[in-house]
């Protein structure tokens, strides 16, 4: 009897050893269900950019000789849930095995070992030869440990993958981490590399999303579709990015512009987190590209730290916190998302240009992401999970295994400190330092009180004075105490009084 085996929409490994053989008794199975595109509100383009790469796979995997039985959003067998789905499917075929490969996001992977609980032919799970790490390697390494700090988990990957390294257990050019030298604004110079990235017309699978009735929101950019359907064009990416990117990406990291969107930065995630791209290739090409002199060291490392360290990282956090991690709320924040999240129509410059870009192309890169957006929304006071949910549904590489610890664990610090130690929150200085966002803003960065003053300003000093009892243990946050200390009181009823204010007017800001 044949074997099904299922591939979800974010394992779109085409080099899985599932596929090294052609077999006549396996019948692969894909499907576009609701189930998966309803979870939370989506962008339009992370829809299609899952539908398209499936469709690809798909259809690769047939032309190589596999049997394929694809399930898309209209098909009339298509029940619209994963469960359902597989019993039509098992009985279809008339199928003696279930197999699947192991499923990143908590949720999944208990439905999917339930159901194949139900079975009476056998099921297995596979792994899906992707990550360095296994689920809960980085759990066994800070067994004995009292902080989950990154540094320690990265030093051990580069270690014990060879990567970056110069003899044993020396680290190539002496040094682990070259952060230092990674942390310069952007003037112009040199110019972004030119976006030379695909460009696909999925017009005619947008509107088969629109005529199945599928909620979304942002730009679906159907005619002119910029993100890799499959490992060659994410290939052709990664090999455009060492060229052009990478020499710049340690230096400018951390810049943010009105003027470039993309700046430096690679826009591989999607391809990798949904397996097209696997990591290892991305290390070993940009190791490579250092080895062969072609870029320097502090860039090399500052990229490679972002997939072997926080990559792997995150999602040992994410499997040793779940269940239950999204609800993790340290500071009780209840206010909810603002409207404006959804359409980018806010006053401050620097939170129209970050939601904007995320609505215009479902993507900003980690700073807007760390210290512009979630930096409002903790000094705020927004609920974790209604932002962990905006996030889960804005950006086109988000998966809950990889979103969920940066949003509400590394940007809202509401897990009260696994991963961060302490909040990322800034001040307008900050963003004025790292960007061009303030010039020509309704607010003035200066000022602190007042109807035009900066909303960052009054709100950062609000949040650490209301969160005394929490923080102000913290060494890493003695300078702002000591600065608050040095506040007079009228002053602080100032700030008080403006950020509640703020507060009491959000959607309207
Ligand atoms: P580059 O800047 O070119 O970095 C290279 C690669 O490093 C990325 O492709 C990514 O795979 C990896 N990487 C970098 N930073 C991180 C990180 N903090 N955690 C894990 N991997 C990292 N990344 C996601 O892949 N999915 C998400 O849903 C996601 N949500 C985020 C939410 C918040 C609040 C924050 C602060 C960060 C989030 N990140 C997420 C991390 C990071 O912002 C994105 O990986 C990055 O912006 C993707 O763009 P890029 O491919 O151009 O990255
Ligand atoms: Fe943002 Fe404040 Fe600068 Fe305006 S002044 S762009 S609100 S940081």
């Amino acid at each position: 009897l044949p074997t099904l085996r299922l591939i979800l929409g974010d394992q779109l490994n085409c080099q899985h050893s599932w596929f090294a053989e052609l077999r006549d008794d396996v019948i692969y199975t894909m499907m576009e269900v609701r189930q998966e595109t309803d979870y939370v509100l989506h962008h339009a383009q992370k829809i299609i950019a899952i539908f398209a790469g499936m469709r690809d796979l798909a259809r690769r995997l047939r032309e190589d000789g596999h049997r394929v039985h694809y399930l898309s959003i209209d098909d009339a067998d298509n029940t619209q849930s994963l469960p359902d789905n597989l019993t039509m499917l098992l009985a279809r075929h008339n199928a003696g095995a279930f197999e699947w490969q192991a499923p990143d996001e908590w949720r999944l992977d208990q439905q999917l070992a339930a159901y194949a609980a139900t079975l009476t032919i056998p099921g297995s799970m596979a792994d899906t030869e992707h990550f360095y790490t296994a689920r809960d390697e980085a759990a066994q390494l800070f067994a004995d440990r009292p902080t989950w700090l990154m540094e320690y988990f990265y030093r051990r990957m580069r270690t014990r993958h060879d990567i970056l390294m110069q003899g044993i257990g020396k680290p190539a050019g002496g040094q682990w981490n070259f952060d230092h030298d990674n942390r310069e604004a952007w003037s112009g110079i040199p110019w972004e590399p030119a976006d030379v990235r695909v460009s696909h017309d999925h017009s005619a699978l947008w509107q088969t999303i629109q005529d199945a009735g599928i909620a979304s929101f942002g730009e679906p950019q159907a005619a002119r579709f910029g993100w890799p359907l499959n490992r060659d064009e994410a290939l052709q990416q990664l090999e455009r990015f060492v060229r052009s990117g990478l020499p710049h990406f340690g230096r400018f990291q951390d810049a943010m512009s009105s003027k470039a969107w993309r700046l430096f930065h690679s826009l591989l995630s999607f391809a990798m987190n949904s397996k097209m791209l696997d990591p290892q290739t991305v290390v070993n090409r940009v190791e490579q590209a250092w080895r062969d002199g072609d870029v320097p060291l502090a860039s090399a490392e500052g990229y490679i730290r972002q997939i072997l360290g926080w990559r792997e990282y995150v999602r040992g956090v994410y499997w040793h916190r779940m269940p239950g991690y999204e609800k993790n709320n340290t500071f009780g924040h209840t206010l909810p998302v603002p409207w404006w999240f959804w359409n980018g129509e806010t006053r401050m410059r620097c939170m129209a240009r970050a939601i904007g870009d995320s609505l215009e192309h479902a993507h900003a890169h980690h700073i807007n992401r760390l210290m512009v957006i979630g930096n409002f929304a903790l000094l705020a006071g927004l609920e974790p999970e209604q932002v962990h949910q905006w996030y889960l549904g804005i950006y086109i590489d988000a998966f809950e295994w990889v979103e969920l610890p940066n949003t509400l664990g590394m940007s809202q610090y509401a897990d009260g400190g696994l991963l961060a130690t302490k909040p990322y929150v800034s001040s307008a200085a900050y963003i004025d330092r790292m960007s061009d966002y303030c010039k020509g803003c309704h607010y003035d960065k200066k000022s602190r009180t007042g109807e035009r003053a900066c909303p960052f300003n009054a709100l950062y000093w609000d949040f650490f004075d209301r969160n005394r009892e929490q923080l102000a243990g913290n060494h890493r946050l003695g300078m702002v105490y000591q600065q608050l200390r040095k506040m007079q009181p009228e002053a602080i009823d100032a700030l008080r009084a403006r950020a509640q204010h703020l507060r009491d007017n959000l959607e309207t800001m």
